[in-house]
């Protein structure tokens, strides 16, 4: 991370947002969406700690948490070839791709005992957003792009998302399961240590 400010900003420009359009959910999408593909067009803040990759795992870094909880970001890093089963949010989501690429596959519940109905795979590259919505369409299934290399997208939330109840489900016969993320960490990375900056402007 050489560029904590980067961050700081989106979370400022997020929160201003949030407190002005929060129930307005197409808005929400658009012009978070657009704070979130401005943050994911540089790969120069994320700290190393939150794009760590584990052997087995997808990890779910929060990076943020909204103190009345209308917002969460996590940093998700995605090993090689790993994946998500296929899932629900409950709450919108913005997706941000920052570095290597993602698929994801839209799904649809169908009758219990039946197959889902699967949509047709997008891959999502640096700088681009996609976004989830139980308004719209709010279950799928992600994939890293890469059977040979990290990639990390960046994903905004309207909740604390490691602590909402939701929901995943078996794309064969649409058979669903409750689940809860959590987060891979206990620990929030610190974007705030601004003391370089105030005593360079001090001179010293
Ligand atoms: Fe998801």
């Amino acid at each position: 991370m050489n560029n904590p400010h980067r961050f700081r900003q989106f979370l400022a420009g997020f929160t201003r947002l949030v407190a002005e359009a929060g129930h307005d959910e197409p808005r929400m999408l658009v012009e978070g969406g657009k704070l979130l593909a401005a943050l994911v067009s540089h790969d120069d803040w994320l700290p190393e700690a939150c794009a760590q990759p584990h052997p087995q795992y997808y990890q779910q870094y929060l990076l943020h948490c909204d103190p009345l909880e209308r917002f969460s970001v996590v940093s998700f890093v995605w090993g090689p070839g790993q994946k998500t089963p296929v899932h629900d949010h409950t709450v919108w989501g913005l997706i941000g791709m920052m570095r290597g690429a993602e698929l994801c596959r839209r799904f649809e519940l169908a009758a219990s005992g039946t197959p889902m109905r699967a949509g047709a795979q997008e891959k999502l590259l640096p700088g681009q957003v996609d976004h989830v919505s139980p308004a719209t369409g709010d279950i799928h299934e992600v994939a890293n792009a890469f059977a040979d290399q990290v990639s990390i997208s960046i994903h905004v939330y309207g909740a604390n998302i490691g602590a909402v109840r939701r929901h995943v489900f078996d794309a064969t016969s649409s058979a669903i399961k409750d689940f809860v993320s959590g987060y891979s960490s206990p620990m929030l990375p610190n974007f705030w240590d601004r003391s370089a900056e105030v005593r360079a402007a001090m001179g010293k």
